[in-house]
């Protein structure tokens, strides 16, 4: 049996992690180079003994980890975990639970069928909806288009699952220029290919033309899939979500909405604006290792019409024995077989953070980035270049002397790594270099965002004088 001790010790590791995670350099302190010398070995013919392994494991990496899960990290859209999220993780870990099938773990199936119910219900979508909790917003985006597949092709006759997609009536895709590089992913591995997809103009939020929608869509005949995005990665914005729907409804279209982190919006009256008629898409993708801070890997794959959801991922072998119809098998919603039972930690973070909690990060988040816009704006040299409405802010650092915008901001993203009290990363918006910071995480404080400001200020000026 597994020795006590080495989870007791594993324990103690992960508590001391944790107490040092406000302190600590924010962004990792060693090269690549660096950790390849600590950490490279032959492969060892004989086994070791397991607690010197994790804890010479957890000594020469720690130099390579990045304080995510921390207060001040704010590069991605990235998130931390809120306690019983993560310790709900840590049994998952303990139960070694297989999240295929009712039969594999009942536990795991009926808590999947909890958190999907209360995950609908926070994010305001139809109650008849289906769930699958896949890896993250990349396979949750899959996931939803493949349903969206199966049901665009089944509508004109067409079997896709199975008669593949050779000779099938052509499936217009339509994307905003601002569709993340995942949601592309997924239309190439569903085989549709980026020839076949047609990219709108974006206004200078990135939200997608509707005069473009509306000319477009009118000269497409047959099935059409068209994909919105609620919440740009790079300014947070929320396409007009409510009259593409109605637009592309208009024409018998399938709207997937994108909302890996935007979505989670919809859980506050102050972003009613923004996020309003997105409960009429068709599909939904999400995250949960993002704005509702539980650890990776964790997204969700919503789908209205549940038996395009189920036909599209419906996985069948002899030794599959399916639970009966009202019970869930967990795989029958997502591309995956064996599985984390992901359940547990999105129910540790939902039941401990309530519907209030979670509206409670959303809105203070979204808070933060404006205080941190206006901390940096106070700076002659900075400019922000979004309009902060989510949680994303874009930076521009302004040229002085003998530098370029470009090269000035790049110089200042990269310092302020180094220096360690934040850590923020680079990204290009409308042709121009910035530095994008995501506040997206449950332990940020307003302090942290006051000292985060100052730092990226110092480091500033310092280059100024
Ligand atoms: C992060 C993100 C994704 C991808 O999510 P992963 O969890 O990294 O797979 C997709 N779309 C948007 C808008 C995102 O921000």
């Amino acid at each position: 049996m597994i020795d006590r001790e080495v989870l007791e010790e594993t324990f103690k590791l992960a508590v001391d992690y944790f107490d040092g995670i406000e302190s600590r350099h924010v962004g990792a302190v060693k090269s690549v180079k660096e950790l390849r010398k600590d950490l490279v070995m032959n492969l060892p013919e004989n086994g070791e003994d397991p607690m010197e392994v994790i804890r010479d494991m957890a000594t020469k990496v720690d130099g390579g980890l990045v304080a995510s899960p921390g207060p001040r990290y704010f590069g991605f859209v990235t998130g931390g975990a809120v306690p019983a999220s993560l310790a709900a993780d840590w049994l998952t870990s303990v139960w070694d639970q297989n999240g295929v099938l009712s039969i594999s773990s009942p536990a795991s199936g009926v808590v999947e069928e909890i958190v999907s119910d209360w995950i609908l219900d926070l994010l305001g979508l139809p109650h008849t909806a289906s769930v699958g909790l896949v890896t993250g917003c990349q396979m949750a985006n899959f996931t939803c288009l493949a349903a969206a597949r199966h049901e665009v092709l089944r509508s004109r006759g067409w079997d896709v699952e199975k008669q593949g997609l050779t000779g099938a009536p052509k499936v217009h895709i339509i994307v905003g220029a601002e569709a993340h590089a995942t949601l592309i992913n997924a239309l190439k591995m569903l085989g549709f290919g980026t020839d076949n997809i047609t990219t709108l103009p974006v206004d200078d939020q990135g939200r997608m033309s509707l005069s473009e929608l509306e000319k477009i869509i009118k000269s497409c005949s047959g099935p059409i899939i068209v994909n919105a995005q609620a919440g740009n990665v790079n300014t947070g914005a929320f396409d007009h979500c409510g009259e593409i729907i109605n637009i592309a409804h208009r024409h018998g279209a399938w709207v997937h909405v994108d909302g890996a982190f935007g979505l989670w919006g919809r859980i506050t009256p102050i972003l009613a604006e923004e996020t309003k008629g997105i409960e009429k898409a068709d599909s939904w993708a999400t995250d949960a290792h993002k704005w509702l801070n539980v650890p990776y890997d964790s997204g969700i794959a919503i789908v209205a019409n549940e038996a395009a959801h189920r036909a599209s991922m419906a996985l069948k072998a002899p030794y599959y024995i399916a639970a009966p119809e009202e019970v869930r098998d967990p795989s029958q919603w997502v591309p995956e077989s064996s599985r984390r039972a992901r359940g547990f930690a999105l129910y540790g973070a939902i039941r401990s953070l309530g519907r209030e909690g979670v509206r409670e990060i959303v809105e203070r988040n979204c808070r933060q980035a404006r205080l941190m816009a206006s901390l940096l704006a106070e700076d002659p040299n900075v400019e922000i270049l979004n309009e902060v409405i989510l949680n994303q802010i874009l930076v521009r650092f302004l040229p002085f002397e003998g530098n370029d915008a470009g090269y000035f901001t790049r110089q200042v993203t990269s310092l302020v790594q180094e220096e360690g009290t934040c850590w923020a990363g680079g990204s290009r918006w409308n042709d121009m270099d910035a530095m994008r910071i995501s506040v997206s995480n449950w332990a940020t404080t307003d302090e942290d965002i006051r000292i985060s400001a100052q730092a990226i200020r110092r480091v500033l000026s310092r280059l100024i004088q």
